[in-house]
């Protein structure tokens, strides 16, 4: 095993990350920025690394600065987290050039499944359905048109390097794919470095579910279950649920096995998790893998009991699956409400100085923070703060859980979205668990 690891990351999941080593007894190394020298993670770790200014170009993202902290410090490993440098295939390839292991799938893994074109080709290759759509990256307005027509409107065209909600345009007339395709161009280029796109099926009102996977580099693949994942706001998630309140164990496990197929036939390594869009007959279709640990790992963890980020670390160390998918056994309900500092109504961020920070407790509540009382949440980051996770034995029991817990959440300095996702605890759908990726729209009007 590792003896000591660089988390190139901040926030709530570099202390995640910290914690994991810390409970297998490798030493950490943070890295910060000099905004963030005040945050937990640097305070957890073991050691701590000042790369850079605020700017995550010359901090976070500065791959020359993150791999001399790891050279000076002697640090092994580096875990990526999300965002930042977690799905940069570069990135994993230089660290291995020099003798660091990069904790997460193989840059060859990132290169293809990292790619949503790509990924789309993979998903088919395996097997597993996909979207009506491109093959592959779109030559010209001709070819979307053609396959808009064939596929039938509506329609969606998406960067295939696109990634947190962004890039992606939808299309309901022929009249409108035109100047839709050189606009979702250039947005792709200017936004992700690549005007790759391609076009794919809309689906109207689905869900958004997702399977967690690990896979061994022996080609070992169990998955962890699905997590729910439609409670979104501009095709980001705020809130997320394991088990899925509408699948059946039927198509639970065709899920899981059309996971497995392409983690297999992809031979992709480590943590990962593969998306799907379920319509309202539960057909699921692939739309793209997240080559990561994501943000709503943790409603796996309390349904399972398995350590994701620990199983991320041991991986990557070339340890074998100490489970099989039989082990793999499922206990309760689980959801995540992610806190974020903005404006409950308007969705503007709200950086600023924390006064209170009173954090939920008592059975079945876990936060994830990098977040105290007396820290200012600096401007030049993304605006999660917090993540309350909660499992209870059924839905119904995680639900008044998160209620308790938000109620007891006192965050005063700045604003937060608690209003919000007290909004939805209560919503007479989301308690019945009837609602699809459209849900919060009534909530949250696009502007
Ligand atoms: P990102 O990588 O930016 O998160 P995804 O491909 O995962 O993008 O899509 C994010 C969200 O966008 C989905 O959860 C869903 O709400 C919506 N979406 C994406 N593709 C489609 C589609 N073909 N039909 C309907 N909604 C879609």
């Amino acid at each position: 095993m590792f003896k000591k690891v660089l988390i190139a990351n901040r926030g709530e999941i570099a202390v995640r990350v910290i914690r994991a080593c810390r409970e297998m007894g490798i030493r950490t190394v943070a890295v910060f920025s000099k905004a963030d020298a005040d945050s937990l993670h640097v305070r957890y770790a073991d050691e701590a690394f000042c790369i850079g200014p605020a700017d995550s170009a010359s901090s976070y993202r500065n791959i020359a600065n993150i791999l001399s902290a790891a050279e000076i410090t002697d640090a092994e490993a580096i875990h990526p987290g999300y965002g930042f440098l977690a799905e940069d295939a570069n990135f994993a390839e230089v660290c291995a050039s020099v003798g660091i292991r990069f904790i997460g799938p193989t840059p060859e893994n990132i290169r293809v499944m990292g790619d949503k074109a790509k990924a789309r080709e993979a998903a088919h290759r395996a097997g597993v359905p996909v979207l009506p759509g491109s093959p592959g990256p779109l030559r010209d307005e001709k070819e979307a048109l053609k396959l808009a027509q064939k596929i039938g409107f509506p329609v969606i065209l998406k960067a295939a390097a696109g990634g947190g909600g962004r890039g992606m345009r939808v299309i309901h007339t022929e009249a409108s794919l035109g100047n839709a395709f050189h606009q979702a161009q250039s947005e792709a280029l200017a936004s992700f470095g690549s005007g790759e796109i391609y076009i794919e099926k809309y689906v109207v009102d689905p869900r958004h579910i997702e399977i967690q996977v690990l896979a061994d580099e022996r080609g070992a693949v169990v998955h962890l279950g699905e997590r729910e994942c439609s409670i979104q706001r501009r095709h980001q998630k705020i809130l997320e649920e394991a088990p899925s309140a509408v699948l059946t164990e039927k198509i639970r496990k065709r899920m899981g096995e059309a996971a497995i197929d392409l983690v297999k036939s992809a031979r992709y390594r480590n943590a990962g998790t593969v998306e799907f869009l379920v319509d309202k007959d539960l057909k699921f279709h692939f739309i793209e893998m997240n080559t990561r640990v994501q943000v709503e790992h943790p409603v796996t963890e309390a349904i399972t009991g398995i350590d994701v980020v620990k199983e991320q670390i041991r991986l990557s160390a070339g340890d074998s699956l100490d489970m099989k998918q039989r082990d793999v056994q499922f206990v309760g309900h689980a959801i995540e409400c992610r806190i974020n500092a903005e404006d409950p109504d308007t969705f503007v961020p709200s950086p600023g100085r924390v006064v209170r920070f009173d954090l939920p407790g008592g059975p079945g509540v876990r936060v994830d923070t990098a977040v105290y009382a007396g820290y200012t949440i600096p401007p030049h980051y993304d605006s999660l703060v917090a993540k309350v996770i909660v499992h209870g034995k059924t839905r119904d029991e995680a639900i008044a859980r998160m209620s308790r817990a938000l109620d007891e959440s006192r965050i005063e300095g700045i604003k937060t979205n608690i209003p919000l996702q007290r909004k939805i605890m209560a919503d007479p759908d989301f308690r019945r668990g009837k609602y699809t990726t459209h849900f919060l729209e009534r909530y949250a009007p696009e502007p």
